[in-house]
């Protein structure tokens, strides 16, 4: 970098025109933002050393991050994971689920079947059916009836007029 080139270094991206400026056009959130992220490399390295060293040195230290790894390995079955999702994704926990599963008898709220696929796993459990638009859990369906519902894109119109045309059809 040849001298004064910092004077023409381009501005801090800010998107806060009332506050003070403080060098680079930006304030000063946003210019301790950009250094902070300006060295984030070199202070995760560091980071990283540091754990490694006390690895090496410290037994308490390893122990305790060797117990965490067990535990976190413990838990990445199939079925930890699927709750996990299904947790994150619309907040239903497994009661939620076998408090479902319960008011529908164990059977698909739209054919009133079991689920009948299998996986490598096992029997599959019935689906969880949500609202595309609010992520509302709407009910518990068999792997058919779910996506034979979302491939008339979750429409009562649609599936309206598919049932209309069913039963002139069908005779
Ligand atoms: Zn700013
Ligand atoms: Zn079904």
């Amino acid at each position: 970098m040849r001298k004064g080139d910092r004077t023409t270094a381009p501005d801090i991206p800010c998107a806060h025109p009332d506050r003070p400026r403080m060098h680079r056009n930006a304030c000063s959130a946003c210019f301790s933002l950009f250094h902070h992220n300006l060295h984030r490399e070199k202070r995760l390295a560091r980071a990283r050393k540091r754990r490694k060293e006390r690895y090496a040195t410290e037994p308490e230290y390893r122990e305790r991050l060797k117990a965490n790894s067990r535990r976190h390995a413990a838990k990445q079955t199939p079925a930890w994971s699927r709750w996990k999702k299904l947790r994150t994704k619309y907040g239903l926990t497994a009661a939620d689920y076998s408090r479902l599963l319960k008011q529908q008898g164990g059977k698909c709220a739209i054919c009133r079947q079991p689920e009948t696929r299998v996986n490598q796993y096992g029997p599959l459990p019935l689906s969880v059916d949500h609202c595309h638009k609010t992520g509302r859990v709407r009910g518990l369906l068999c792997l058919l009836c779910n996506t034979g519902i979302g491939k008339l894109q979750d429409s009562p119109k649609l599936l309206r007029a598919a049932l209309t045309y069913l039963e002139k059809e069908t005779k």
